[in-house]
């Protein structure tokens, strides 16, 4: 965003603290090194960023796709101190209201949507418990101990592992649906330490096992990857730096009457175990029932396979699908096999719906929702955005 020719407004691109989950993914992204962090936030340096827009797509939550048409960038350290993202500047629109030079259409557009309400910005669900975030961070992070290390799958290809972490004394309050980060040990190629990589939390917040100080974490073994490998390779008793909580809107609602649409593939799965545990240990089946759609290559690829089998239909009424076994479907061919109990679930204004897990399941996932949508006059786009205004859809891909 070079020299700002003093009357030019600018748009600036900005990262909103409220929703970033601090998975550094973007800042190891920008290939011009425009993104950097603290130990609190992450933040787009004014003076490099040439809005690339090459961050975008990879962040899981949406928030570095903020912008704010600006008279004088929002410099750094105001960046930093950040909670919440500033609303947009009232500048006008045109040179005789704003006294800058009139400006472009993009920007006149981007002002219009700021207007009118930011329609696609994820929210917690209403009656869902407030969570705590970044209570550890890359500065003073917390030291966790592997109590168990077992692995989920039996497919050679896919090395699917579940991870629990002993807390012992500390306090780390956690929510379902929130992720944690875990620091790899060790420097990358220019000598800097390792970021922390992200992963969601697969037990409820009273514990793996209940009122014990301890939590689970569903890793896949990446090939050729740092992190996954470190965590997967494990031993018990061995000792990890942990950051976060993060995530403050892919939550549980509290309200045992909320229907959830939990649709899953692979490692997504782990948010969804933690949801159907804390509803198992709470409400039982006596809730507004959970319906989960989950994807795999297998059945000795799918996580959790067994434990699922065991858990009662009248709390999960769950699909697994396989794309490579038997049939092969995919997660949205089920869903559009399953319509009418989906187009039911889209109606009900208790309904919460949480996607999860591979990125390249987005796009077939809208596509059946839209067809589903559609088929009982609900245009999807609409729809979606009421739900995600009211804290009712949610979507965490990576
Ligand atoms: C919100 C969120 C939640 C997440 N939750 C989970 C979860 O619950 N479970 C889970 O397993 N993951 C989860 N992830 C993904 C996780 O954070 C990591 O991105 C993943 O584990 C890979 O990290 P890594 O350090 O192993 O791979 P990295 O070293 O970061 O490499 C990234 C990718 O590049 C590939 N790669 C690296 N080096 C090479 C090379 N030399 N040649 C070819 N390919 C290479 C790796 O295979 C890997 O796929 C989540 C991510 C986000 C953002």
């Amino acid at each position: 965003m070079p020299g700002n020719g003093m009357n030019m407004p600018l748009k600036q691109h900005l990262i909103d603290p409220e929703i970033c989950i601090r998975c550094y993914t973007c800042e190891m992204t920008c290939p011009i090194g425009a993104i950097e962090h603290d130990d609190t936030n992450v933040v787009v340096n004014p003076d490099i960023c040439n809005s690339c827009m090459d961050c975008i797509p990879v962040c899981p939550t949406g928030s570095i796709d903020e912008w704010r048409v600006v008279a004088k960038p929002y410099s750094l350290e105001d960046q930093y101190g950040w909670e919440e993202l500033p609303d947009q500047e009232d500048l006008g629109t045109d040179e005789a209201s704003t006294g800058l030079e009139a400006l472009d259409a993009e920007m006149a557009a981007l002002l219009a949507e700021a207007h009118q309400g930011a329609g696609g910005k994820a929210r917690a669900p209403a009656s869902a418990a407030k969570p705590a975030i970044n209570t550890y961070t890359i500065g003073k992070p917390a030291v966790a101990r592997v109590q168990g290390n077992y692995r989920l799958t039996d497919d050679p290809g896919h090395d699917v592992r579940h991870i629990i972490l002993d807390l012992e004394g500390l306090p780390f309050a956690v929510l379902e649906g929130q992720s944690i980060g875990v620091i790899p040990p060790g420097t990358d190629a220019q000598g800097r330490p390792h970021l922390p990589r992200l992963y969601s939390i697969s037990s409820p917040r009273d514990g793996e096992r209940a009122q014990y100080n301890n939590l689970s974490l569903t890793v896949k073994r990446e090939e050729n990857g740092l992190c996954s490998n470190y965590i997967c390779d494990l031993e018990k008793g061995a000792e990890l730096r942990i950051t976060g909580p993060f995530g403050a809107t892919f939550l549980l609602p509290g309200d045992p009457e909320a229907r959830l649409l939990m649709i899953c593939t692979g490692t997504g799965a782990a948010p969804m175990r933690a949801f159907t545990m804390r509803r198992q240990r709470t409400v039982g089946g006596k809730s507004g029932g959970m319906t989960m759609f989950f994807g795999a290559r297998a059945p000795e690829s799918l996580p959790y396979f067994g434990p699922l089998s065991k858990v009662p239909r009248e709390l999960l009424d769950q699909h697994l699908v396989y794309s490579r076994h038997g049939k092969k479907e995919y997660v949205q061919d089920r869903i559009l096999a399953e319509r009418a109990k989906v187009a039911d679930l889209l109606v009900d204004p208790k309904t919460h719906i949480y996607i999860c897990g591979l990125r390249g399941m987005e796009a077939g996932v809208e596509q059946a929702l839209t067809d589903i949508a559609g088929s009982i006059g609900q245009p999807w786009t609409g729809l979606r955005d009421t739900m995600r205004e009211a804290g009712r859809y949610h979507v965490e891909t990576y």
